[in-house]
């Protein structure tokens, strides 16, 4: 298979990679470089870049103010971000609970909280698991119970990503335990954090973070119009925004751009040592990996050309969630081995000391290859561990 693009395709290639080269703050291209994790303030004020030139809503239709793009124009996007090394978005306002508003959501739910998600006026984050529901996810026992013009929830949302900067959060809440299957009592709500009975508190993860969280709902009180679309049905709108949130997590492109920075790390030599590039049994284990993300890369385009008709990823997209997790998981543990012993994060403290030229050796990723790796740990079990997408390809895809 060959992609050839259209001189409008490429035009439009040359304008996207002009806008990262230009537009990307200086500040924040540093710390990529440098592999600092952003503030969320740098976060904000990238997505307002991209909103300024209209190109926040990437897989948003034009008429919610997005850009309407098709599935080529997408994928350039995303490799062209990915090869500027530019952040990636913050997927809970603009990917997730964004089109689950526009697609289910009534019209004042539409005016509300559109506008503010797409110009990243809001921090959103995802309550979906908790504490004994991850993997089967309808036995979630948080309740919402109505009373009068409000529901009243009780109950604890865990591993929150990002959930202490956040805003709001879009819940699956359990509105009714008499249903015959326990998927028809899940309804969709928006809870406000600032609503009194909401607490938050970290959770820290093997690499020394403070990115998840559990999130307490304490009698905390919802206005009826916060539910999405009818209550009983939050299941299915669930469902459909897992299916976008796996295939965002694919990564094709980031992976590609990390696979170029391993390759050049490979090809230099450390305190004198032959260069990996040399290593046969190395670079095999680069180029299988290579060859993986280009069949990623084709399967990636066909679900990016079903969504850009208006469809949902479908099941599919457990392949792309598997597979994408996969390869990064697999750059992730070359780039510590290619960085050997500058992999050691406590060998950092001392060696910045010693040799504060340390981040510009290689590519300056040494020194947090070994952190990363322990942090990406977590992207074959987020969004549904890459099992339950195994048992989703066998029913759903293979028919097994
Ligand atoms: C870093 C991180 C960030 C996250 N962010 C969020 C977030 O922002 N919002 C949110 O709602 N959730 C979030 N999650 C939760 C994530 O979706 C769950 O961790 C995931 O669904 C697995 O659920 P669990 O942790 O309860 O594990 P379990 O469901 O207890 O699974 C434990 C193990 O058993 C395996 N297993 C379970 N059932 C089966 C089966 N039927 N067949 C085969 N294997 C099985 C699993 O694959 C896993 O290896 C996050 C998780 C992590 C690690």
């Amino acid at each position: 298979m060959h992609v050839t693009f259209t001189d409008e395709e490429l035009a439009f290639r040359d304008e996207v990679r002009s806008f990262f080269l230009d537009e990307l703050p200086d500040d924040i291209r540093n710390k990529r470089m440098q592999d600092v994790v952003l503030d969320p303030e740098d976060q904000i004020r990238f997505q307002k870049c991209l909103f300024k030139k209209g190109w926040a809503g990437v897989n948003w239709p034009v008429e919610y103010g997005g850009t309407g793009w098709s599935a080529v124009q997408q994928y350039i996007f995303a490799t062209e971000m990915a090869a500027a090394n530019a952040p990636g978005i913050v997927a809970f306002g603009l990917n997730m609970v964004g089109p689950i508003v526009y697609t289910f959501g009534n019209e004042e739910q539409k005016r509300r909280f559109l506008p503010d998600i797409l110009e990243s006026n809001v921090w959103w984050c995802q309550g979906y698991s908790e504490p004994g529901s991850g993997s089967d996810l309808a036995s979630l026992k948080m309740r919402a119970d109505k009373v009068d013009d409000h529901y009243v929830i009780n109950g604890t949302k865990t591993w929150t990503t990002l959930g202490q900067f956040a805003d709001w959060i879009f819940c699956l809440v359990r509105t009714s335990t008499d249903v015959a299957r326990r998927q028809d009592g899940i309804s969709f709500l928006l809870v406000d954090m600032s609503t009194p009975g909401v607490s938050v508190k970290p959770i820290i993860t093997l690499d020394g973070d403070h990115e998840v969280n559990e999130v307490h709902f304490e009698d905390v009180e919802v206005p009826i119009e916060n539910l999405v679309g009818e209550e009983g049905k939050g299941w299915t709108y669930g469902k459909v925004l897992l299916q976008h949130e796996r295939t965002n997590i694919t990564g094709a492109a980031r992976s590609a751009y990390r696979l170029r920075r391993l390759r050049v790390q490979a090809s230099k030599s450390i305190r004198g040592a032959n260069p990996l590039a040399e290593d046969r049994n190395f670079m095999r284990k680069l180029a299988a990996i290579e060859v993986d993300l280009k069949a990623l890369e084709f399967t990636d385009l066909r679900t990016l050309a079903a969504v850009a008709s208006g469809q949902a990823p479908g099941p599919e997209s457990s392949i792309l969630k598997v597979k994408g997790t996969e390869i990064q998981q697999m750059i992730d543990l070359l780039t510590m081995e290619a960085a050997a012993y500058y992999a050691l994060p406590y060998v950092r403290d001392q060696y910045v000391l010693d040799f504060p030229e340390i981040d510009r050796i290689g590519e300056g990723a040494e020194t947090k290859s070994s952190l990363h790796y322990f942090n990406n740990r977590k992207a074959s079990i987020y969004g549904g561990s890459n099992e339950i997408q195994k048992n989703i390809i066998a029913k759903h895809v293979l028919g097994l």
